[in-house]
């Protein structure tokens, strides 16, 4: 009796406590390697060590709430963006989250915006979705000023093939915002903010007669790319 109820009882309890274990959510810390990403002034701040650091909590933050996450890298190290959409398609993830800081010429420049690429049907509404859930459940826990969600035709969210957003999480050429987004408790926040509109993007999604609508949208024939 007991080696029935641990074969067979224990897992099935166990996938109905984290349900979101079906669900796979692909994080992808932006730049590595020798592609160091936007660079602030001293104290020097690079953006291939921030987003990794970020990523790293985002992961946390979604295994606590039940989700399989796989990163497209975990160390510094350089990996191709063709790499990057390969590493979540073969990880059959339903979601792609890229995580970027940003630069602008002007020291005021300021805020959180989230991109999505736009004209593909379903899963461009899909990636508009996940990025409006992402931004505001981020602007509420860091308190940043919003850019809004905005569509953008980055490599990594265009060539995925399952809903996809590119979060631009501050600028690192803002003294003090790069001097937020190098500290951990900051950095913690803005993963909860992920973590929780990931949650409800996937709460939310709409359920049909047929069921569950799939995470994963399938591309009609229009496949073109720009
Ligand atoms: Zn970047």
């Amino acid at each position: 009796m007991r080696f029935f109820l641990y074969t067979f009882l224990l897992p099935l309890a166990l996938l109905a406590v984290h349900p979101k274990g079906l669900f796979t959510v692909v994080l992808d810390p932006g730049h590595g390697g020798h592609d160091r990403g936007a660079r602030g002034e001293k104290p020097f701040c690079e953006e291939k060590r921030i987003t990794l650091q970020t990523a790293r909590l985002v992961k946390k933050y979604l295994e606590v709430l039940g989700y399989r996450v796989v990163m497209t890298r975990e160390a510094d190290a350089f990996v191709p963006l063709e790499k990057r959409v390969e590493i979540a398609r073969r990880a059959g993830s339903h979601i792609f989250i890229s995580l970027h800081c940003n630069a602008a010429p002007s020291s005021a420049a300021q805020g959180i915006e989230v991109f999505f690429y736009g004209g593909e049907g379903v899963r461009s509404l899909a990636s508009q979705r996940l990025a409006d859930a992402v931004l505001s459940r981020m602007v509420y826990r860091t308190e940043a000023h919003s850019r809004g969600v905005k569509r953008g035709n980055f490599f990594v969210i265009r060539e995925a093939r399952m809903p996809a957003i590119l979060v631009e999480t501050g600028f690192i050429t803002n003294p003090e915002e790069r001097s937020h987004l190098r500290q951990p408790s900051y950095q913690e926040k803005i993963a909860r903010g992920v973590a929780d509109g990931v949650d409800f993007y996937f709460n939310t999604r709409k359920t049909s007669s047929a069921g569950v609508e799939p995470a994963t949208c399938r591309l009609g024939g229009d496949r073109s790319i720009h």
